[in-house]
């Protein structure tokens, strides 16, 4: 007996034995139950997903001699016929092959003739959007006045490329690409058939091996069979689609989220040693960062369907979305650069490295490692999201940089201004109200704008405080200056608080308020001053940062200042 492939022989012959598609099978089987039939079908889907497998299980259906049904009987003649390939009324046409207008015309000038022995002539057109454009005109033509006996069925892998009068003319089918688990599900059934052994690691790289097609997954699985001498086993599997044992992919990312250089470059020598294709490594990184990223934003669409649910959400979970979108990136550079480097292996090397030194510090800074940049150990986290875009943007946030350093306000105990009361020892005059100290000796912008921070106000008063300056003169009233453009915060209930606040601190001085230039830098302005200084600090710590310097030059990445967020 002939071998037959496994794809010819497992062909499904009825909807009932059709894998993955029972939406369509649905359909199909309820329009035949009820006689109404379209004239014409389009199946659009990838390669082997079974279009031209549906189309002649329709045709079966159509022209079985029982009768019309969901359910040819598989016996007679035409059934046997349609299964061989040979059956006259049902015409096959491989469009990819049959451009020609003239093909066509050839082919649509026999529409008009009754079928030879069916109920139905079917033409199955498979990659029907090759056609040239004079032959979809003549297409047309006859969808549009289609002669009862007639029924078409287009199959096409690129529905878009069909002229909308065509599509408008059809009744469409989209087939959807087969899962990697109804693939391997399949698999097991037809090599239990076949009584062949498989392990199902093995069924799985050729389930992913075939991409959501079924007939590449049965030939595939044939060429397994006879590499494996009649037995499917992982490794001889591998070796045969080329492709990366993804435990490796695992183990290095186990060493990056460990931050351990050593373990990185143990795993990549372990691959060295194995000859593992690292161009393919990469990618299987990338495809890998890729699931991750998806586990972290929607865990439950990770399906098990290459295994490794579990490890990929336990991965998820200890990496922060930042690091695996530098990772992502980086992995991407590496696949780019990789022709660059010397040998394929420093470069998949480098590339781990890199993602290594280039890990984001997202832990407090007194947790960083030894060794991380300056701008770490003054405090600064920087947070590095690169976008996917053509520059990445970094952003800082938050950078803190050490509180400036305020002159302390030389302050005897005793002021000389704020007499305390005869009976109230100066001592306790101090403690009960510390601030009272600070208008002691020189009474500087500086000193009033401490005692406006520290005075406990918030909101419109604060504001108030802030924009006025305190003046003080001896042995006269005080004055709290306001410009006289500021008056309108002293409106409202802004004042009270504040003037609560001064008779607090300062219970035996009289304080008015005049509307005048305080002539020196108000708290507002000192803020600002401080404010901008920083900033500019900051922005010079990053700029110098060796991390953001190397972001710089690898990733096109660029600094935005205004992104940068001061921490108090
Ligand atoms: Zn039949």
């Amino acid at each position: 007996m002939s071998y037959h492939v496994l794809a010819r022989k497992y062909r499904p012959r009825c909807f009932q034995e059709l894998v993955g598609q029972e939406v369509v099978a649905r359909a199909l089987s309820h329009a035949l139950e009820q006689n109404r039939l379209h004239h014409a079908y389009l199946f659009t889907g990838t390669r082997g997903v079974g279009k031209t497998t549906i189309a002649r299980i329709l045709s079966r259906c159509l022209n079985c001699e029982v009768g019309i049904s969901a359910n040819p009987c598989g016996e007679c003649s035409t059934c046997r016929e349609i299964d061989e390939g040979r059956f006259v009324d049902l015409i096959e046409v491989d469009a990819a092959s049959r451009t020609k207008v003239e093909d066509t015309r050839e082919l649509l000038d026999n529409v008009q003739y009754a079928p030879t022995r069916g109920r139905y002539k079917v033409y199955l057109i498979d990659e029907v959007h090759m056609l040239s454009g004079h032959s979809f005109n003549a297409l047309l033509k006859t969808l549009e006045e289609p002669p009862p006996h007639v029924k078409f069925l287009l199959a096409t892998t690129d529905p878009q490329k069909l002229p909308i009068t065509i599509l408008s003319r059809c009744l469409q089918f989209a087939l959807k690409p087969m899962t990697p688990e109804r693939v391997v599900g399949h698999l097991q059934q037809v090599l239990a058939a076949e009584q062949i052994t498989a392990d199902d690691a093995a069924l799985w790289l050729l389930a992913r091996g075939a991409q959501g097609s079924m007939r590449d997954a049965l030939s595939l699985t044939d060429q397994a069979i006879a590499f494996g001498h009649g037995a499917l086993v992982e490794a001889d599997v591998r070796t045969l689609l080329g492709s990366i044992d993804r435990d490796v992919v695992f183990r290095v990312l186990d060493a990056l989220l460990a931050h351990d250089a050593a373990a990185v470059l143990a795993v990549v020598a372990g691959m060295a040693e194995q000859s593992i294709d690292f161009a393919g490594a990469i990618s299987e990184l990338i495809s890998v960062l890729h699931r991750l990223a998806v586990a972290q934003a929607v865990p439950q669409a990770i399906d098990n369907s290459e295994g490794d649910r579990e490890r990929l959400l336990a991965i998820a979970q200890a990496l922060t979305a930042e690091d695996l979108q530098l990772y992502y990136q980086m992995a991407l550079h590496g696949r780019r650069d990789l022709p660059l480097a010397v040998d394929a292996r420093s470069g998949f090397e480098m590339t781990l490295l890199r993602m290594l030194s280039f890990r984001p510090d997202t832990r407090s800074p007194s947790a960083s490692p030894a060794g991380s940049s300056d701008a770490q150990k003054a405090g600064a986290a920087v947070s590095v999201v690169p976008s996917v875009q053509a520059a990445p943007i970094v952003t800082a946030a938050p950078v803190s940089m050490p509180e400036p350093v305020i002159a302390s306000v030389a302050a005897p105990v005793v002021a000389p201004v704020a007499a305390p009361t005869a009976h109230t020892p100066a001592s306790e005059v101090a403690d009960a109200h510390p601030q009272s100290r600070l208008m002691a000796g020189d009474w500087s912008a500086e000193a009033w704008a401490q005692w406006v921070e520290r005075s406990g106000l918030t909101g419109a008063p604060l504001n108030l405080a802030r924009h006025t300056y305190l003046h003080q003169q001896p042995n006269s009233a005080w004055e709290l200056r306001l410009a006289p453009q500021f008056q309108m915060l002293a409106g409202g209930q802004a004042f009270p608080p504040l003037q609560q606040a001064l008779a607090r601190d300062f219970p035996a001085q009289a304080i008015h308020m005049s509307m005048v230039d305080p002539e020196v830098e108000t708290p507002i302005q000192r803020r600002q001053r401080l404010l901008a200084a920083r900033r500019a600090a900051a922005e010079d710590a990053l700029r110098n940062d060796p991390v953001v310097k190397a972001l710089e030059s690898t990733f096109e990445a660029r600094l935005i200042p205004e992104s940068l967020t001061l921490t108090h």
